[in-house]
This record gives C-alpha cells, sequence and structure tokens, in this order.
C-alpha cells in the first residue's frame, strides 16, 4: 500500500499517522489537511494550563513547524475537505481544489454539542471548548470576580470550574443527571471531586438543568435554571459532551453509525480509506465503541500506520486517560462500561485513593486520584490480564505490587 497518502483533520490522530508513517521509514507522500489556522497541537491543555495562562502555545504543538516540510510532509491548513468522491479517489475542499489519493485517512475528530437558539444559544458569552481559538477567547473572559456557570459536570466542564476558581472567578455548575461524572465514573470518584471543588468554593448543583439562558442586548446575562431559581451570569461554558465528524464520510456511503465504522485494522467499509481517534467507531472485546481520548487517537493512528506500511497487526485498545482539576490528578486506566460492583481503596497519603470497577466479577477498569501506583498497578493488572486480589485491595497496608509479581 504505497502512493499519496491524504490525511483529513490536522489533530492528534492525523499527526499521529503522519509522525509514525515517517518513523518506520515510510516515504510516500503525505498531504495533511486542516480546517483550523495553526500548526497540529495537543488539545488537553485547552481546558487546563493552556486556559490557566501557564503554557504558551509553542509547548502545545506537536512538532516545529519546520517538521513538517523537512519530513516531507504537506500540511495544507484553513482548509476543510468538503466531499470525498471514492470512485475518482479524489477529496474537494471549500475552495473547490481537488486532490487525489491512493490511501485516505479520515482524522476529523468530534464537535462539542451546543445549546439550541431557543434557549438562549446563539447569545454572546456562551462558549465550548474544543479548539485553540475557543480557548483564546474565553481566557479573554476569565478575570477574577466574574460569574461563570459551566453546563455539564463533565471533565470538561470540572477542568474548567478548576481553571476559573483558580482564576478567581464565581463558579456554579449545573449538572441535569443527579450527579456529576454520571456517564464516565462511578459514584464515589463523583463524591470525591464534588467536595474538593466545592472545598475550593465552586457551587455545584447536581438534578439541576438548564430552563433557558436570558440575553441583554445579544449577550447572556442570566440562566434559569430546572428548579425555577434564576442566576445572573457573565458567561457560560457548555460541556454537554461532543458528536463524532462523521458527516463527510456519511456522505461519500462509508458505513457510519454514532462514528465512522472502521475494524481492527482501522480500516472503513472501503478498504481505501482508514479512519481514526475521536471520529472512529472500532471493535473492541465483541461490542463498538468510541474512544474520546489522546491515547485512542495515538495507538490506533499508529497501529493503522503500521498496517499501512505493511504489518498485519490489529489494533487492541487499552484505554487509559486522565483530568487534571486544581491539584488532584485523576487517572483513569480501563473502560468501566457496564461495571456492577465497585471497590474503594484508600490510598497511603491524604487524599489518595482509588476506585476499582469490576464487571460480572472481572476487573475492567481502576480511577486513581492522587495515587500514581493504584494506576501503574491497574493499568499493567490490566494489560498483562490478571485478576487482582480484592483482599489486598480491600487492605490500605498492602502493596499493590505483589499481585503483578
Ligand atoms: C478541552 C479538551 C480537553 C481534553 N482533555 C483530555 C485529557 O485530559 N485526556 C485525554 O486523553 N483526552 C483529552 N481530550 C480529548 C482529546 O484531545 C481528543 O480525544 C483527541 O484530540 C482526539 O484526536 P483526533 O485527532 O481524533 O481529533 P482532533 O484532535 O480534534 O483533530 C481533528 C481535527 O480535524 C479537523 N477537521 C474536522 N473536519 C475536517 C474537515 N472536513 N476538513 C479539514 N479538517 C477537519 C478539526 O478542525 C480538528 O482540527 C480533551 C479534549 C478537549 C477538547
Amino acid at each position: 500500500m504505497t502512493g499519496r497518502l491524504v490525511i483529513v483533520g490536522a489533530g492528534q490522530a492525523g499527526f499521529a499517522l503522519a509522525a509514525k508513517l515517517r518513523a518506520l521509514k515510510d516515504e510516500r507522500p503525505i498531504t495533511i489537511i486542516g480546517l483550523e489556522n495553526v500548526i497540529p497541537y495537543q488539545r488537553p491543555p485547552l481546558s487546563k494550563k493552556y486556559l490557566l495562562g501557564e503554557m504558551d502555545f509553542e509547548r502545545l504543538t506537536f512538532r516545529p513547524q519546520n517538521w513538517y516540510p523537512e519530513n516531507n510532509v504537506e500540511l495544507l491548513l484553513s482548509t476543510y475537505v468538503e466531499e470525498i468522491d471514492r470512485k475518482a479517489k479524489r477529496v474537494r475542499t471549500q475552495d473547490g481544489a481537488l486532490l487525489d489519493y491512493d490511501t485516505l485517512a479520515l482524522t476529523t475528530g468530534s464537535t462539542p454539542r451546543t445549546l439550541p437558539a431557543s434557549v438562549g444559544g446563539d447569545l454572546d458569552g456562551v462558549y465550548t471548548v474544543r479548539d485553540k481559538r475557543d480557548a483564546d477567547l474565553l481566557a479573554g473572559e476569565m478575570r477574577p470576580g466574574r460569574r461563570l456557570l459551566i453546563i455539564g459536570g463533565g471533565y470538561i466542564g470540572l477542568e474548567a470550574a478548576a481553571v476559573a476558581r483558580h482564576l478567581g472567578l464565581e463558579v456554579t455548575l449545573i449538572e441535569m443527571a443527579d450527579r456529576i461524572l454520571q456517564r464516565v465514573a462511578a459514584k464515589e470518584t463523583a463524591d470525591v471531586m464534588r467536595v474538593i471543588h466545592q472545598a475550593h468554593g465552586a457551587v455545584i448543583r447536581e438534578n439541576t438543568g438548564l430552563h433557558r439562558l436570558v440575553g441583554e442586548n445579544g449577550k447572556v446575562r442570566a440562566a434559569e435554571l430546572s428548579d425555577g431559581s434564576t442566576i445572573e451570569v457573565d458567561f457560560v461554558i457548555v460541556g454537554i459532551g461532543v458528536t463524532p465528524n462523521d458527516q463527510l464520510a456519511q456522505d461519500c456511503g462509508l458505513d457510519v453509525g454514532n462514528g465512522i465504522i472502521v475494524d481492527e485494522f482501522a480500516r472503513t467499509s472501503d478498504p481505501s480509506i482508514f479512519a481514526m481517534g475521536d471520529c472512529a467507531m472500532l471493535p473492541w472485546k465483541g461490542r463498538r465503541i468510541r474512544l474520546e481520548s489522546v491515547q485512542n487517537a495515538v495507538d490506533q493512528a499508529e497501529a493503522a500506520a503500521a498496517v499501512m506500511a505493511g504489518a498485519n497487526t490489529p489494533y487492541d485498545a487499552k484505554p487509559w486517560f486522565w483530568s487534571d482539576q486544581y491539584d488532584v490528578k485523576l487517572q483513569i486506566a480501563g473502560f468501566n462500561m457496564g461495571y456492577d460492583e465497585t471497590l474503594v481503596r484508600p490510598g497511603s497519603r491524604e487524599g489518595s485513593l482509588s476506585v476499582w470497577y469490576f464487571r460480572e466479577g472481572r476487573f475492567i477498569a481502576v480511577d486513581a486520584i492522587n495515587d500514581a501506583k493504584a494506576y501503574v498497578t491497574g493499568k499493567k493488572l490490566l494489560e498483562a490480564g490478571i485478576e487482582p486480589a480484592k483482599t489486598i485491595l480491600a487492605d490500605p497496608a498492602a502493596d499493590l505490587k505483589q499481585m503483578l509479581a
């Protein structure tokens, strides 16, 4: 499989694919097409250190600008692919340019869900956080004493809350479900994170949805909440999940369903088109999942690069994730979907703790809060397929490492 590779999407997976091919000494021509006007960069700091003002853009980028020409990787920025002609093996960009491909990779990522205009989602001062531009606009709003409403108690919302409190804003976070982190973590993890946010002065209102945002001269001014109360706000961050960017794939007839459907080699229903990262729906332990993480974007892209370069190794996702909030590092190994039992283990130092997830008696994931040892052990156990001894987990004095012996 040689000839021109066109990569649509200049993000985490798109860059990792090109870089891995070059690391494998694959010299095919590569063109990366990206909608944004900046060279590829990592997103996680956008809701953490970059938003705090503690990291500049140069440190976000994967490689400096000159890496691309030096590695014969053509980078077309501020360019949007509008159409894929599979018969002609050609993509069309928004300005009508046509680019031929032999192999096409879709690494288009995902888009944050927004609020409809009917509830004030179109007012000025209402933000989502996905790219550098969003973070730059938000950074301009983050001034001490201002009132921020965050809608959604997932990782992005909680990380933004932590940054805003650090910068001295008044923060209210509302979550429609009965607790924060409902979709992604156990109650025990949510309970710890709630207490940490409250201790830092964030107001967390669970079981509370948005009725509507109220504007004045087109700018958000207040929020009417589902419990009948109204709060004054200066700006709003909406963190209510993402949807995969799979429209382009759907329009050209590829199999799509909550993401672009790929096999274990990251191939779509068209053998010359691959998809990876947030936009891909992949097979995993007998089911189909979509993973929204750096680990998956990089590992799946690198696995696809190896396949393109001639290997026949299937991608076996080993999910891991992290979130930084205040001085808390939450690290997650595994995928807790379908868990029916949890075990909480206090860590060796104050404020550290781990939550171990089981499904039908089998260990599937661990959340480690300021507990690197629990994270590393859990990750190794999952990778090796070893079941942890619950007696050791339940004994805070026992050394976790003995389970790996
Ligand atoms: C604020 C924030 C914090 C995060 N924190 C973490 C974290 O702590 N840990 C973690 O593991 N993950 C985190 N993530 C998730 C992680 O960044 C994503 O899972 C990862 O970036 C996915 O990589 P990707 O290449 O699939 O998509 P992206 O990196 O989003 O790249 C997709 C690119 O494709 C472009 N594009 C889309 N359609 C087209 C088109 N038709 N033509 C041209 N270009 C197009 C987009 O503009 C975008 O630049 C975070 C994400 C965000 C937004």
